[in-house]
């Protein structure tokens, strides 16, 4: 009788070669802590909000499939980020999921996805397990703007299927400049998305800009402006481009929770605006904070989150030393070259940031 093929072996002769070689993206557990590693909205809704969204989902009839096209929610989606008539909408269970339609759409060996770094971790990832090729072009070191020559040059050599250009840029919470993305945009042979996944603590989009460019897509996502738990991102772009990603799309990936959630949240928008409004002011008073510790280099960010380097060699002891103290933020170092002693802090509530700037202080000190 011949011997049973070990896991490990049959893994070896099915899995896909880049999917054996990736890491499962990880998150960290965070029970009890004051959590400022995610870029969540820190604020609760009040209980009269609570009590008629509890209201609303109670009409839900969980025995039947969702509405497959989400009409409901598209059309407040529309009207809350004015996307323009003409362009069409796709929705995705978070934009992760959008990003990986754009990948099984336009995936293959041949195929390219090009963005600046450091950048969306996603971007690589998905590219990895859609078997796309990958390919970054270096941010400024010090600023971190967009370098519209190197970017044009990667884009004769390599003729990228998907740019992806997040704007404001996750991790470094800053935008691009106009002319430089015109510039890649016109560039591009594929098509162009810019993620504007941090569009409520910005305010500029590039929305009105569909009708010029039929090859762009722009991405929205409710989870930075409060909605995380609802997992529910949006494209917006060509009709005929969303036609084709559509066929990706799982008939019912919105389920019916999300879709009665988000109608109702959407519908209290203000509300939410209120909160995004409260994180700004927060993230100046932070900057300001942070950027007092002599110790510590603080980049300007039109996001929720700031990005700050520590004395070298100093970020991991003192990420470990935070999380020991009960706060959370993000250890970059060792991410990205450009990223060596680099901690990101989401901006959370007043007492939450106060936490953070004692146990930070403590760390520095230790
Ligand atoms: C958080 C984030 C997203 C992911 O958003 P989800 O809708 O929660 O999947 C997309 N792009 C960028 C740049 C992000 O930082």
């Amino acid at each position: 009788m011949s011997r049973a093929e070990a896991p490990a072996e049959r893994i070896a002769r099915l899995v896909r070669p880049a999917v054996q070689a990736m890491e499962a993206y990880h998150v960290p557990p965070a029970a009890g802590m004051v959590k400022l590693d995610a870029m969540e909205n820190p604020y609760p809704w009040p209980g009269e909000l609570r009590d008629a969204w509890l209201q609303a989902l109670s009409g839900v009839s969980v025995n039947r499939y969702p509405d497959p096209t989400a009409a409901a929610v598209k059309e407040r989606l529309r009207r809350e980020a004015a996307v323009p008539d003409e362009a069409g909408l796709l929705l995705g269970n978070g934009s992760d999921e959008l990003i990986q339609l754009l990948g099984l759409a336009l995936g293959g060996e041949a195929r390219t996805v090009l963005t600046p770094a450091p950048g969306f971790a996603m971007y690589r990832l998905i590219a990895g397990f859609t078997g796309m090729g990958y390919a970054e072009v270096l941010l400024g070191e010090n600023d971190f703007a967009l370098d519209t020559e190197a970017m044009l040059a990667a884009i004769d050599r390599y003729r990228p299927a998907i740019v992806y250009l997040a704007y404001p840029n996750n991790p470094t919470g800053n935008t691009f400049d106009d002319a430089g993305m015109e510039a890649v945009i016109r560039a591009v042979p594929g098509i162009v998305v810019v993620d504007e996944a941090y569009e409520p603590f910005c305010g500029r989009t590039w929305m009105s800009a569909l009708a010029q460019h039929p090859h762009l897509l722009v991405m929205r996502t409710v989870s930075k402006m409060g909605l995380a738990g609802l997992r529910l991102g949006y494209l917006a772009g060509h009709p005929d481009w969303l036609a084709q990603l559509e066929k990706c799309r799982l008939p019912y990936n919105i389920n019916a929770l999300t879709q009665a959630s988000a109608a109702f949240a959407l519908d209290h928008a203000g509300h939410l605006r209120q909160q995004t409004e409260a994180v700004r002011r927060e993230r100046e008073r932070l900057h300001q904070a942070l950027d007092q510790r002599p110790e510590l280099a603080v980049w300007p960010s039109e996001a929720n989150f700031i990005l700050f380097r520590t004395p070298p060699g100093g970020a991991g002891a003192i990420h470990g030393r935070l999380r020991d103290d009960g706060v959370l933020v993000k250890c970059l170092d060792g991410a990205h070259r450009l990223l060596a002693d680099c901690l990101r802090v989401t901006v959370g509530t007043p007492e939450e940031n106060d936490r953070f700037l004692r146990a930070l202080d403590a760390a520095l000190r230790a």
